[in-house]
C-alpha cells in the first residue's frame, strides 16, 4: 500500500534528524507570546530500524475536542509504538491554545482552516505554516482526530477523502463502527495533504469537552489496526474481520421548531423509516413534534444541546 520511496531513513524536524532505530520528543516553536514565552508544540517521532511508510497520528487540531488528546495519552502511556518498520510521528496536542482555553479555536480562528499556512500570518495561519513545513513534510499518510462540536455526538466514525483508494483501505482497516466518504474543505489540513498525494483519515467520536470512553476505545484500537495490519509493530499482517459499515449518503434531520429536544434512541442504533428518534417539545407543556427517521439508516450522531432554535440539527443518519 505504502511500498515506494520510504520517508523514514532520516526523518527531519525544525532541523531536528531523526534516524532509523531512533526516538526523539521535539519541541516545534511556533511562536511567542506577549509575555515572552516561547511557545512550543511537543512532537514525538518513533522511527523504526526498517524502512517503511511514516504515519502521522495527530490530536488537538481543534483544541476542545479532548478524546483526541486523552486517546493518544493512553497509547503513550501503554508504550504502543514499538516501530520496528516504519515511522511513526505523534502531535498529541496540535492547537495548545485551543487546548488550554477550551476552544476549537486558537484567538478566535479555526487552525484547520489556514493550511498550508503563512508564516507571517495570524497564529493559527502559522500553526498551519510550522505543521505543513516540518510535520506534514515527512509523512506518508496521517489519522486525524476529531470529536463532534456544538454539543453533537459522534458515534465512532472515520472520513475519508472522495475517490482516494488509499483514504478507502486505510478506514477499512481502521474498523471503526462506520466509514464513509466526506468532501474536502476548503483550506484543511486533509484538503492540502490531498493535493501532494498524502491520504489524510478524519476520526470522529464523541463530542468536544467531554471524553467518552467508547470512542476513546474505538480510537485506540483503530491504530492499532493499522499498526499491525501494516507492519509497524513487526507483527505478521493478521485478518482484521471488517465490522465497520460503510454508508453511502448521510443527511441530517433538523428541528422543525425551536423548543426542547429529547432523544429516545442511543447513538449508533439502526432504525427503521418512519420510526420515531425523539421529540421537540416547546418550553410550557402544551405541545410535543415527533422526529422521524425518513428512511432506513443508522443514528451516527446525535445533538446533545437541550434548548434547540428551528432548523438545528438534530440527527446525523446514514444508510447503507
Ligand atoms: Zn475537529
Amino acid at each position: 500500500m505504502f511500498k515506494a520511496n520510504h520517508k523514514n531513513e532520516s526523518v527531519e524536524i525544525a532541523g531536528h534528524k531523526i534516524g532509523l532505530g531512533e526516538q526523539k520528543l521535539i519541541h516545534l516553536e511556533v511562536d511567542r507570546l506577549p509575555t515572552g514565552l516561547l511557545v512550543k508544540i511537543p512532537v514525538f517521532v518513533f522511527n523504526g530500524t526498517k524502512l517503511g511508510p511514516t504515519m502521522l497520528i495527530q490530536g488537538g487540531l481543534h483544541g476542545d475536542e479532548v478524546n483526541s488528546v486523552e486517546l493518544i495519552r493512553r497509547m503513550l502511556a501503554e508504550n504502543t509504538f514499538k516501530i520496528v518498520k516504519g515511522c511513526v510521528i505523534v502531535v498529541p496536542i496540535l492547537n495548545i491554545f485551543g487546548f488550554l482555553s477550551s476552544s476549537r479555536e486558537v484567538s478566535g480562528k479555526d487552525a484547520n482552516r489556514y493550511f498550508p499556512g503563512n508564516k507571517n500570518g495570524s497564529l493559527a495561519s502559522r500553526i498551519a505554516y510550522y505543521h505543513t513545513k516540518a510535520i506534514a513534510a515527512n509523512i506518508d499518510f496521517a489519522v486525524d482526530f476529531h470529536t463532534g462540536g456544538d454539543q453533537r455526538c459522534n458515534f465512532p466514525q472515520i472520513r475519508y477523502t472522495q475517490g482516494s483508494q488509499k483514504g478507502a483501505k486505510l478506514a477499512e482497516i481502521f474498523n471503526a463502527p462506520f466509514r464513509f466518504e466526506s468532501k474536502l474543505i476548503d483550506k484543511s489540513f486533509r484538503k492540502v495533504a490531498h493535493k501532494h498525494g498524502i491520504p489524510v483519515i478524519v476520526y470522529e467520536g464523541g463530542e468536544s469537552n467531554r471524553l467518552d470512553e467508547y470512542a476513546i476505545e474505538v480510537g485506540i484500537q483503530g491504530i492499532n489496526n493499522i499498526l499491525i495490519h501494516l507492519g509497524f509493530i513487526g507483527n505478521k499482517a493478521p485478518t482484521i474481520k471488517n465490522t465497520s459499515v460503510l454508508l453511502k449518503k448521510r443527511q441530517w434531520l433538523r428541528a422543525p421548531i425551536a423548543g426542547l429536544f429529547h432523544s429516545i434512541l442511543k447513538n449508533g442504533q439502526q432504525v427503521q423509516k418512519n420510526q420515531i428518534l425523539g421529540y421537540v417539545t416547546d418550553t410550557y407543556g402544551r405541545f410535543s413534534t415527533p422526529i422521524k427517521a425518513p428512511i432506513n439508516a443508522y443514528i451516527i450522531a446525535i445533538n446533545n444541546s437541550p434548548v434547540i432554535k428551528r432548523g438545528d440539527a438534530l440527527f446525523h443518519i446514514g444508510t447503507v
